[in-house]
């Protein structure tokens, strides 16, 4: 057994986590044992799941092993839900392992998918993204199985962020590399989003390239249409019209986990934990977060996985403050980041700002990036 006196614990194997436990392997706090908890062994980099649908890369290439990426930095992998906090007596309550004990706690466990109205086996959310894989690949089966001509499958899109845009694209691209010889055409996909335009976070120039390439591919727009049903082959909007559709993907705004609201921490109306510029939360300094989990009180952004692979490196520096009695950093997140949007084709968009760059080498970029951003947790 080792000589700690002290513990570390991080939930959530997300994009900030995984930089804390690189460092914190790399130089060790003193007499400390640091745990994480994540749900999965395998955490999914969520910027590649466009890529992996659009079939340009494989399960490996997006996913960091957690349990091999603890045993690299000496900390230990408990793979379990966290389900509940006792913070008078520090201990992070787990469905399945028994309670762990924490001095210091941190969390990033990302978004949780807002309910989906309606009969939810019609659709799936994007996340969880294991669950959201399984039925995507199960979908892809189905499709490659079929041998009876039918009419062509109805796919629909709910959400007109980044998110539901790059995988709509992505489907639509693999359906069309697929040889389908049952369908007598190829699937009609639609997009759905109750904003007035799609990428509403993104600049003019860009959501106007978004508008043609979707109609360029025949992909229905339905901006203002909020969907408010969910059934067996069809959706309902509200003002009550029906649209087919034989699979639905749910991309919509996200919240904070439920369990958090039985901690005691603050929570913003989301159910996202608040926290102050050094990511401690603000009722509870030995409670950190970071990336789509926290919100930051001081410094209010949208929930995206840049935000949360900058907060890698401030996390891990204020933990490290924190174990060993000095003091915490405070942080300060950029206000315009640059997002790399794909198409499906390995083609992608750069939008920064009122910025706005296209072309296959933006596509290669974003893939080098995303390849380096992946090797630094892979075995290498
Ligand atoms: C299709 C798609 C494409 C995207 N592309 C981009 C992009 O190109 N650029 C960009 O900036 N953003 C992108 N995003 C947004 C991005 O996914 C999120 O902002 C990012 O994943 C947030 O990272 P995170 O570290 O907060 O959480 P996550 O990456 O969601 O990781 C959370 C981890 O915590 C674990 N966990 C959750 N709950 C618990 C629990 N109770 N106990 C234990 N473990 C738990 C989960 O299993 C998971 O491993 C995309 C999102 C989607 C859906």
């Amino acid at each position: 057994m080792s000589n700690a006196d002290r513990s570390l614990v991080l939930i959530g194997g997300g994009h900030s986590h995984v930089e804390v436990i690189r460092r914190l392997g790399l130089h060790p706090p003193p007499r400390t044992q640091l745990i994480l908890i994540s749900r999965e062994r395998y955490t999914p980099y969520s910027g590649m799941l466009p890529g992996f649908v659009a079939g340009h890369y494989r399960f490996s290439d997006m996913h960091i092993d957690l349990a091999r990426l603890c045993e690299r930095a000496g900390a230990t992998f408990i793979q379990d839900a966290a389900i509940g906090l006792n913070r008078t007596e520090r201990r992070v309550r787990c469905q399945r392992h028994s309670p762990v004990a924490y001095d210091f706690l941190s969390l990033d466990i990302g978004s949780t998918p807002q309910a989906i109205p309606g009969d939810s086996d019609n659709a799936v959310a994007v996340k969880p993204i294991p669950r959201f894989r399984e039925r995507w690949l199960a979908l892809l089966e189905r499709i490659q199985d079929l041998r009876e001509p039918r009419e062509p499958l109805s796919i629909a899109i709910v959400g007109g962020g980044a998110a539901g845009v790059e995988l709509i694209l992505a489907m639509h691209y693999r359906f069309n590399q697929l040889e389908r010889p049952g369908l007598q055409a190829p699937p009609r996909f639609s997009l759905f989003t109750r904003s007035t335009d799609i990428l509403p976070t993104h600049n003019a120039l860009v959501r106007r390239q978004f508008r043609r390439l979707l109609a360029k591919r025949n992909i229905e727009l339905h901006t203002g249409c909020e969907i408010r049903k969910v059934a067996n082959g069809w959706l309902e909007d509200g003002n009550g019209r029906r649209h087919p559709a034989d699979e639905t993907l749910w991309v919509t705004g996200a919240q904070g986990a439920p369990w958090l609201m039985e901690t005691g921490l603050a929570l913003d109306s989301a159910g996202f934990i608040q926290v102050g510029p050094t990511l401690q939360s603000v009722s509870d300094p030995r409670i950190l977060a970071a990336g789509d989990i926290a919100s930051l009180v001081d410094h209010p952004r949208e929930k995206a996985g840049v935000i949360a692979v900058h907060q890698g490196p401030p996390l891990a520096r204020n933990l490290l403050a924190a174990l060993t009695g000095n003091d915490l950093t405070p942080y300060h997140p950029q206000r315009h980041w640059l997002s790399l949007i794909s198409t499906g084709d390995r083609y992608a968009v750069a939008s920064k700002g009122r910025w706005y760059l296209a072309g296959r080498w933006v596509w290669r970029w974003k893939d080098y990036i995303d390849r380096r951003f992946m090797a630094r947790y892979q075995d290498g």
